[in-house]
């Protein structure tokens, strides 16, 4: 993903086919071919590979109008990894200057020390309770999850399994309470968990900024603390972050980089929570949650191909606990990590589509293990709450 000329095989194998069209979201909103995975990979190979056509602000458009979901990728029958030829582009066309110098270094420094501290974290207080961020972000927890919780958290009864949770950047900052459910309901179960001391961000808001040495950077941190626990797995309650480890890590570094077995080794050990659990089984029965809720697939879903029926699944065994499922599930809700920035309008179409569906089925909590997509959805979901499919387990266990 460092370099496009070793996709250039790849991208000779878009046979044209289309069936990317019935998946692409941004597509769906503005029906631009130009827009269309096919057309997209045409476009980068003149401009990129070939050098026929300048890069122009249309073609930079073209790059950037796109939500990374991996839509594309999972439906080409040629197994043309779109969004990762896409990233390349990115990293091309850009070299990591997408922002201007302030905002880069912003970018940097959250994601190094995973979310707003000190000054940074202050200011983002602030500039949040003056209403100069986007509604989409809500406010930043006044503790975050690493404050409150560090390394070992004990099995409640005899241990069965040791886990490595790795706390997204969002849950950390933003979503303490799916931390905490996380590490709650993987104990109540008789699974022990390791917070490990050095985690930073799992680098997908730079491979969106076609930023790939600072996703390297990431991932030259992330991979020597997480590859070196002595753990049966390493889980995470992001999808997008669970992709990033599993399907691009290694992805990221060069052929011969050193680091590159232990990126491979790792991503056989890495779950996104429910879909571990769901796998490994409950110890606790939960008791009776009469509730009903709605569940929201992540875009980010690629990388295992069980973590989308994961919740589905889990929550399945909550008596009383009822599903309400959406007409289309798997349909994007339009945040596309920061891409609802860029593109308001265009993000705010997609999601009132995902909302109308929503709607429809008179459900009162939303579940989606992304939490790009939590914060997308809920400021205009005003019927009730949107949360992680853990934060329910940890509800009816009433932990
Ligand atoms: S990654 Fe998503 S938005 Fe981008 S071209 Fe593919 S389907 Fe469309
Ligand atoms: S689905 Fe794949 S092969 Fe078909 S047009 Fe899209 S990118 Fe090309």
């Amino acid at each position: 993903m460092h370099d496009l000329e070793p996709y250039r095989d790849m991208m000779a194998k878009c046979s044209h086919c289309g069936l990317c069209q019935a998946t692409c979201p941004v597509y769906l909103e503005d029906f631009l071919q130009t827009h269309l995975a096919r057309a997209r990979m045409d476009l980068i190979r003149a401009v990129l590979l070939e050098g026929e056509i300048p890069v122009t602000k249309r073609f930079r458009e073209v790059l950037d109008r796109c939500l990374l979901c991996t839509n594309c990728s999972r439906t080409c029958p040629a197994g043309v990894p779109v969004d990762e030829i896409i990233a390349a582009a990115r990293n091309q066309v850009y070299q990591g200057k997408r922002r201007d110098p302030v905002r880069r270094q912003l970018l940097r420094r959250f994601m190094n020390q995973r979310g707003m501290k000190g000054l940074m974290g202050m200011a983002g207080s602030v500039a949040h309770k003056m209403g100069w961020t986007p509604e989409e972000l809500p406010a930043p927890a006044s503790k975050p999850f690493e404050k409150r919780f560090k390394g070992r958290i004990p099995a409640k009864g005899k241990a069965r399994a040791r886990v490595a949770y790795f706390v997204g950047c969002a849950t950390n900052t933003l979503y303490p309470d799916t931390g905490k459910a996380v590490i709650n309901v993987l104990a109540h179960n008789d699974i022990e968990v390791l917070i490990p001391e050095g985690q930073v961000c799992c680098g997908m808001p730079a491979l969106a900024e076609g930023d790939l040495p600072l996703v390297q950077e990431m991932m030259r941190k992330n991979v020597p603390v997480l590859a070196g626990c002595d753990v049966d797995a390493v889980v995470t309650d992001c999808t997008s972050c669970g992709m990033m480890f599993k399907a691009k890590a290694a992805k990221t570094l060069p052929e011969d980089d050193p680091l590159r077995p232990q990126a491979e080794a790792l991503a056989e050990k890495v779950w996104e929570v429910t879909d571990y659990l769901n796998q490994i089984g409950l110890t606790a029965e939960p008791p009776p949650l009469p509730e009903s809720y709605t569940y929201h697939i992540p875009c980010h879903r690629g990388w295992t191909p069980t973590v989308d029926d994961a919740p589905r699944n889990l929550l399945g065994k909550i008596p009383e606990a009822e599903l309400i499922e959406l007409e289309n599930p798997d349909k994007c809700c339009g945040a596309g990590g920061t891409f609802f920035m860029d593109f308001k309008e265009l993000a705010a179409d997609i999601r009132t589509g995902k909302l109308a569906d929503i709607r429809q089925t008179g459900a009162k909590t939303v579940l989606t293990q992304c939490p790009a997509c939590r914060s997308f959805l809920r400021t205009q979901f005003e019927d009730g709450q949107v949360t992680h499919p853990i934060v329910l387990l940890a509800k009816a266990y009433g932990i």
